[in-house]
């Protein structure tokens, strides 16, 4: 693996990313809406943890290359352990860091990139990481002098996410005066069939979400937040779409299948439960005594007819208080069978 970032081609949705070895589409927004359901204290935690082990080597290696020229005896020393300063170069540190790809996947792994995709944007960070680690201000037990900025600046994170929810405010905002700042290399490059693509490279995780929210706002699309898990995701079938389909805390049903499967579970529960209830009321022994069997087995179908009735009315209006008060209302308790039996009684 080399450390020479990645190039994007623009195309009319989405971003050829190419690494050089491996190449996918992606489309636009997406790179910015994976970035903002990250887990970062979680990603940002297995990045440190990682870079802390290697830290006394990256260390010692600055060490060693200040020292070559009056401290020879040291440097003989160290290279009986197969430690050379001029050994640690962008590479060697990219290849140090290598393993910590799958590890990176993981944490992009939300939802909304494929593997191809995963395995490039977590290759984009790796490049920034090796070049963070090889620059002067690199400190391993300091993180924020390597993590790139998209990970650990919550205010940058909150901008990001108010761009993409498309707020008005979040023009106006300094960080993005800050961001249109970053300067990106454009070329023209020629298809197979003739075509010139805007062509951008790139070396870091900042640049390549600038591009892409720029893109986002030409695109009609918009996401919207959660309100159960507070994630930003992008509408199916109706803009005003409330919750996402992204599974839910762990769970192999998604926020969507959830909030609505509780509230038609609501209404199954109250309506067996009352169907249980009016069922044994009218088949008990001592009340089939009292009524005859013709009375009770007509007043519990009528009971279930106008139950289903009920049910499908109040359930399209989402409406559980008045189905449960219209439950309590026809139960067949004492007074109401004896109600009912003189109606029936007068009727005959
Ligand atoms: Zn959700």
């Amino acid at each position: 693996m080399n450390n020479n970032g990645i190039i994007l081609v623009e195309n009319k949705t989405n971003f050829t990313i190419s690494s050089g070895k491996d190449e996918t589409a992606i489309e636009y927004g997406k790179y910015a809406l994976s970035l903002t359901n990250i887990n970062y204290s979680k990603m940002i935690n297995d990045i440190a943890e990682f870079v802390g082990d290697f830290g006394n080597t990256f260390q010692l290696t600055d060490t060693l290359s200040s020292i070559q020229n009056t401290h020879p005896e040291l440097l003989k020393k160290y290279a009986k352990y197969g430690i050379f300063p001029d050994r640690i170069n962008k590479e060697t540190i990219h290849l140090l860091i290598e393993p910590l790809q799958t590890p990176l996947i993981h944490h992009l792994n939300n939802g909304y990139l494929d593997n191809k995709q995963m395995e490039l944007i977590s290759y984009l960070i790796l490049c920034e990481l090796s070049e963070n680690i090889y620059l002067e201000s690199f400190d391993w037990k300091d993180h924020t002098t390597y993590i790139p900025s998209i990970l650990i600046n919550k205010k940058l994170r909150q901008h990001i996410e108010d761009i993409l929810l498309k707020k008005e405010q979040s023009f106006l905002s300094p960080l993005q005066a800050e961001m249109n700042k970053i300067k990106i290399t454009a070329s023209i490059q020629l298809d197979s069939n003739g075509i010139a693509h805007t062509t951008y490279s790139i070396y870091d995780t900042l640049s390549y979400l600038m591009l892409d929210l720029q893109k986002y706002f030409m695109i009609q699309k918009k996401v919207n937040k959660c309100l159960s898990c507070k994630r930003l995701f992008y509408p199916k079938f109706r803009n005003s779409e409330k919750y996402c389909r992204l599974p839910h805390n762990d769970t192999y049903l998604s926020c969507d299948e959830i909030m609505h499967r509780k509230a038609s579970d609501d209404f199954v529960i109250a309506r067996n439960n009352a169907r249980g209830y009016q069922y044994n009321r009218t088949h008990t022994e001592s009340t089939i005594k009292k009524y005859g069997e013709d009375f009770l087995n007509k007043q519990y179908i009528d009971w279930t007819i106008d139950c289903t009735l009920h049910y499908d009315n109040y359930k399209a209006v989402n409406d559980l208080t008045s189905f449960k008060s219209w439950i309590k209302s026809t139960k067949f308790n004492k007074v109401r069978l004896e109600f009912l039996y003189q109606q029936y009684e007068n009727k005959i």
